[in-house]
């Protein structure tokens, strides 16, 4: 099957068929986290929409270089120029290294990255490691005459950039508009003007976090990292850059405009951004409370959830929606996944025990067809779960004798199914973590064992397994019907 991928790049505003820069690589950047907390449903979105593009690119034979930062320093709490590091924040809070937040925050990411089965990026760099390599772009920036200081602090000028370049567009922000809003802010004195950027910071005396620079003992600015990392480890010039759409202004557009700044050219071909996800069709947010942590999904214990949901279920929810867009959180919701995704580990389990025909009634072959098609079209996720619900039903009904496969047949679907179902959309089919069932399930198969045993007259292991499980308060009582199990009280 030849594969012709088209992405939509949200900088041309189109799909575009994705060529890239020097193939079989591909270099893809993805804005991380800025670890001053734990992540919420709003992380899960771009940690699974970008997993699947680094699966799809890898699946369809590229070598993918997949970088994805870890913001510790310079994202202030206003997401602008002013107020705290979010991280020193935190850490003043808790009376802690900033540092100790950053490791404490950046390992539990990693884990609820792992239970959602995201694959780990290539690189993972943090800002605080690049410090050098910000300073020498900041300097850069400033040759080419787009910076200016301003008390030791430099900031980025954007109204002579835009005379040279066009500010605006990625994310189709006017800079007439921005100009008229700026008249109307007061006590940005720095800058000239309020929609100039800070390149770097002078930390003020309570900053803990700050480092030397030939203008002052500071901090580098929000969007600097990603185009000094991304420049570092994909080149000046690198294929995708991701991220969620609430980053795409200010941080993706200046970092467009600081590329251009240092290098006289974009940075990046094909910009790719997922939507967000509301919550009873209200954004989240901090004022509104209802910031779900994925670990209180996990454990059941926000007061919003009735209870606990793997982390496969949230994935599976995230996946049913284009990543484009917007995608409404309820309870209902995630039960309605969790049913969905369990008919097709079903149905994919039923394949292996299915009796195969002399000839197929079915054309499995074109329903494989159009779940590549639906991935080729923009990573189109919903339909490639819809093609596999129309497949379930026909195994359902192959099953019941209703339908007929040949053993061919049934081979080739096991193969997609498998494919399309954990290697490309990365679902694992975890047994319900039911402990009672797990413990049922677990008796069945060393009774079976010891039977088996027992038939071959092989009694020392038959008592050996009734003598253990004596140990753990277990009893074994040999019936007609086979042996029984129970606890001694
Ligand atoms: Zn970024």
């Amino acid at each position: 099957m030849k594969h012709i991928l088209s992405i939509y790049n949200t900088l041309s505003r189109k799909k575009e068929v994705f060529e890239p820069i020097n193939p079989p690589h591909v270099g893809m950047y993805v804005c991380g986290p800025t670890v001053y907390g734990d992540a919420h449903l709003g992380h899960a979105r771009p940690g699974i929409t970008f997993d699947i593009v680094f699966r799809y690119l890898k699946h369809l034979g590229y070598k993918v270089r997949y970088v994805r930062n870890i913001t510790d320093v310079g994202h202030l709490v206003d997401d602008a120029d002013e107020g705290e590091d979010k991280v020193q924040k935190k850490a003043q809070l808790e009376k802690l290294e900033p540092m100790e937040v950053v490791k404490y925050f950046s390992d539990r990411y990693h884990k609820n990255m792992e239970q959602l089965n995201a694959l780990p990026p290539s690189i993972e760099p943090t800002a605080s490691g690049h410090i050098i390599e910000q300073i020498e772009l900041v300097k850069k920036i400033l040759e080419n005459g787009y910076a200016y200081e301003s008390e030791g602090s430099l900031y980025f000028d954007v109204e002579k950039y835009n005379k040279a370049h066009h500010y605006g567009k990625l994310s189709g922000r006017k800079i007439d508009e921005l100009m008229q809003n700026t008249r109307e802010l007061a006590g940005q004195e720095e800058k000239r003007n309020s929609f100039d950027f800070a390149l770097w910071k002078k930390a003020d005396p309570t900053h803990v976090m700050h480092w030397p620079s030939p203008w002052s003992e500071g901090y580098p600015g929000w969007h600097l990292e990603c185009s000094a990392m991304g420049a570092k480890y994909l080149g000046e010039t690198f294929d995708i850059h991701g991220g969620g759409m609430d980053l795409l202004f200010p941080h993706h557009e200046s970092e467009i405009a600081q590329s251009n700044a240092a290098t006289g050219h974009d940075p990046v071909k094909y910009w790719m951004h997922n939507n967000m996800i509301t919550i009873n069709g209200q954004k989240m947010g901090k004022s509104l409370n209802n910031f779900i942590t994925l670990n209180e999904f996990f454990t059941g214990t926000h007061e919003a959830l009735d209870r606990a949901y793997p982390p496969m279920v949230i994935r599976f929810f995230i996946l049913q929606a284009h990543y484009r867009s917007t995608l409404d959180f309820s309870t209902d919701a995630l039960k309605a996944a969790e049913k969905g995704m369990r008919k097709l580990f079903d149905a994919f389990r039923l394949l292996s025990g299915l009796k195969p025909a002399q000839t197929s009634s079915l054309d499995v072959k074109s329903l494989e067809e159009k779940c590549y098609e639906a991935m080729d079209d923009d990573f189109n996720t919903p339909i490639v779960i819809a093609n596999l619900f129309e497949l379930t039903r026909l195994i359902n009904l192959v099953n019941d004798g209703k339908e007929s496969l040949t053993q061919d047949d049934i081979d080739l679907t096991k193969d997609f199914f498998s494919t399309l179902l954990f290697d490309i959309l990365g679902l694992i089919d975890e047994p319900e973590k039911d402990d009672s069932k797990l413990i049922d399930y677990l008796m069945d198969t060393i009774l079976t064992i010891r039977g088996e045993a027992k038939a071959r007259k092989d009694y020392a292991t038959s008592d050996k397994i009734r003598d253990e499980l004596a140990k753990l308060n277990i009893e074994i009582k040999d019936t007609k019907d086979g042996a029984k199990w129970n606890f001694i009280k």
